[in-house]
């Protein structure tokens, strides 16, 4: 962030202490270019300075502890990369083994035996006796130390940066440096009066020197709460704001009525009750389209809650009003099934329904994209060949986007252009997304959920079960089979190792094979390698009954409906993700029949394994795993930083902070009610600031 005329926009080289060739390497390796990046450089952890352990007192609870004793023996062992170093550690009570693998010269200058030191670190047990890793080190002689009743602050450095000395002592008293030369003027206030009263934070020049130089534990905790707040607070204005204009300015087309197809399918040919909460998301869309506003609004609905159904109920209000509709899925298999389907309920109705996708090609294509701009074709469902700019609509006034989270942001943003005025997009997601997620990755979008499974389905068993088990559970399968149902059997496919899994893939079909041929029973396959043609046969057998098996990778992962299916085996259950499981889960239970998922798994199983298979065993609520994916995973990684705008997040984190998050939500949500375009005013700091982040800081393009 650049801010003109501002002493934190100087070149770091000009603070007293680094010069050109630290500047360099403070670009370089800590992306520190100004005063103000070394301002924002936040300390990961604090050492408490305010109390010593004993080495006796050390067990295996004993988290980061300080010591305060003699260095002893040094050793030095290996050579390169190999190379390790040890130096006894003790006081009066006893001794401790310290070593280091990494930076080892570094460190060997600054350990002198006999000499009092001071060391922080976490004891771990090797061997039956305790050592501490990498532990701080510091001469107990040191005045800062001398100063005790503060946290001590730690910063990230490299180990480039330690070998040329800059550690995370040398960037504290930078840090320090900067603080004697700035005046609390020159850190902007970024938050009105009204909102630091009412919230009680603290000023922002006083949450960044408590950050860096806490005076107790309070004060850290004041200032992180103020900085976390900030964070949200502008991300979500950013959010807000947006949405806010949008729905001032985007026109969208008006569905008055309800005509003659939604009435005829609802009274005729609806196959089923529909459910209270498919009734009322109905409701919830029905009125933002009859608003005249554009409509973007998030389906939420766990696996199997039936948000097909409530989709083509809204397709079909878009047609009653003489719009076409499109319905794009993330997979051929999906979109195909997704055809067959739609085309089926709404054959009576004389509503004309096409498919497009990749394999959709030549002459049969042309006539589609032909009869599609001339209005020809009533509901256009199809891939992400759907959004390609050949595609062109008469009058397209409804996308549905079906599992959202296949899609990119971008792609949403390329329906808007399919008409003049931009069609309402409803977007739906089965992978439940965790609350504070939700806020911050479509916090632009209006919410509804499905909160209710159709009546009659009855949970779907989980269990465990180890390799050495298979013949038992192809045992129970073929039972079921001889029942009339079906099942599926899933194996992982990740592309890092495509040739080992394709031999398992096809291992597994054989064992199959050889298993439940002699008793008559069919199998099918599908994987990503097969052509699509193949594939929708293979599929098409499937949904017949024609086989009873089916033996797949994840392409059927998403979406895939056939009722009569009742089993889902996973094998090497340890290599999926946890909504992936949950995706594959749902293809069971799907018809009022009792639904097996059997999670088939090697016995040697890492912790995070483990955490995942134990939770799918423990609850099929799909909000429940989010959480704990949330947990496991991190946000990042869960929805891509890089698209969510996440990365703007330093110091927030929405798995523990949720409650800022709200907080920061609700102030915007009063702000903007009040002062929508921020002229008041008592506004103006806050409009500044928010002013110079979309400028400089935030990469809000992807946020749509
Ligand atoms: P998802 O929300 O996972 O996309 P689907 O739309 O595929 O779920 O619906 C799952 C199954 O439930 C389908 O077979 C569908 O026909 C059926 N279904 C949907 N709504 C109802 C309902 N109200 N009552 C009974 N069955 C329903
Ligand atoms: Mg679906």
């Amino acid at each position: 962030m650049t801010l003109q005329g501002n002493i934190l926009s100087t070149s770091i080289e000009y603070l007293k202490g680094v010069g050109p060739v630290r500047a360099d390497l403070l670009n370089k390796d800590l992306g520190i270019f100004t005063f103000n990046d070394l301002l924002n450089f936040f300390p990961y952890k604090y050492i408490d300075r305010t109390h010593f352990h004993k080495i006796n007192q050390i067990n295996e609870h004993t988290g980061n502890i300080q010591l305060r004793g003699i260095i002893g023996r040094i050793q030095e062992n290996g050579t390169g990369r190999k190379k390790r170093l040890s130096a006894v550690f003790k006081d009066d009570t006893g001794s401790i083994e310290l070593v280091w693998f990494k930076g080892v010269n570094f460190i060997k200058k600054q350990l002198h035996p006999n000499q009092e030191f001071i060391i922080y670190g976490k004891p771990t047990a090797f061997k039956g006796r305790y050592n501490i890793a990498h532990p701080e080190i510091d001469i107990a002689s040191n005045k800062a130390l001398n100063n005790t009743n503060i946290l001590h602050p730690v910063y990230h450095s490299t180990e480039k940066l330690k070998a040329r000395g800059i550690d995370s002592k040398t960037i504290s008293k930078l840090t320090q440096t900067l603080f004697e030369i700035i005046k609390p003027a020159d850190i902007k206030e970024t938050l009105s009066d009204e909102i630091l009263s009412q919230l009680k934070l603290e000023k922002r020049a006083k949450a960044y020197l408590d950050i860096h130089f806490p005076r107790s534990g309070k004060a850290q905790v004041e200032a992180l709460k103020r900085l976390k707040f900030d964070e949200f607070f502008f991300l979500q204005l950013n959010i807000l704001t947006k949405k806010n204009k949008r729905k001032k300015k985007m026109p969208g087309a008006v569905f008055n009525k309800l005509g003659n197809y939604f009435n005829d399918f609802y009274e005729n040919h609806l196959p089923f009750e529909l459910t209270n909460a498919q009734k009322r998301v109905i409701t919830e869309i029905r009125q933002d389209v009859r608003s005249g506003i554009q409509m973007n609004r998030l389906v939420q609905g766990d696996v199997g809650s039936g948000k097909t159904m409530t989709a083509l109920m809204c397709i079909l209000m878009a047609l009653d009003n003489g719009f076409q509709a499109c319905l794009m899925a993330p997979t051929e298999i999906l979109a195909n099934q997704h055809f067959m389907d739609i085309s089926e309920q709404l054959f009576a109705l004389g509503i004309k329904v096409e498919l497009l996708t990749g394999s959709v090609k030549g002459k049969k294509r042309e006539a589609i994209l032909e009869r599609l701009k001339i209005g020809d074709i009533h509901i256009l469902i199809g891939t992400h060949a759907l959004i390609e700019d050949t595609v062109v609509f008469k009058n397209l006034a409804l996308a549905v986007i079906d599992e959202q989270h296949r899609f990119g942001v971008a792609q949403r943003a390329k329906m808007y252009k399919k008409n003049t005025i931009a069609p309402h997009i409803l977007v739906m997601t089965a992978t439940p997304i965790p609350r504070t997620l939700a806020l911050t990755m479509y916090g632009d979008l209006d919410t509804s959920v499905i909160d209710e499974l159709p009546p009659g389905r009855k949970p779907i068993q989980t269990a465990h079960r180890y390799d050495n088990a298979r013949s038992r559970v192809f045992g129970f399968i073929l039972e079921e089979i001889k029942k009339g149902f079906q099942a599926y059997i899933v194996y992982p496919l990740i592309e890092d190792s495509e040739k080992m899994d394709y031999k398992d893939l096809m291992d597994g079909f054989n064992a199959v094979e050889r298993f439940f041929k002699p008793h008559g029973v069919h199998t099918s396959i599908v994987h990503g390698k097969m052509k699509p043609a193949n594939k929708d046969y293979e599929m098409a057998r499937f949904v017949k009954g024609e086989t009873q098996i089916m033996v797949a990778t994840t392409v059927i992962e998403v979406g895939v409906n056939v009722p009569n299916a009742t089993i889902m085996v996973i094998e090497s259950t340890e290599r999926f993700g946890l909504s992936q499981l949950h995706q594959l889960r749902g293809r069971v239970g799907r018809g009022g029949d009792q639904s097996y998922c059997i999670l088939m798994s090697k016995d040697k199983l890492s912790d995070e394994a483990r955490t995942r298979i134990e939770a799918m065993v423990s609850t099929t609520d799909g909000f429940k795993l989010s959480e704990i994916d949330l947990e496991l995973r991190g946000p990042g990684d869960l929805m891509g930083t890089q698209q969510s705008g996440l990365s703007n997040l330093q110091l927030a984190d929405l798995r523990a902070d949720s409650a800022i998050l709200t907080l920061a939500r609700n102030a915007v949500i009063e702000l903007i009610k009040t002062d929508p375009s921020l002229t008041h005013p008592n506004n103006q700091i806050i409009a500044n600031h928010f002013n110079s982040l979309k400028k400089y800081q935030f990469d809000w393009g992807r946020i749509s």
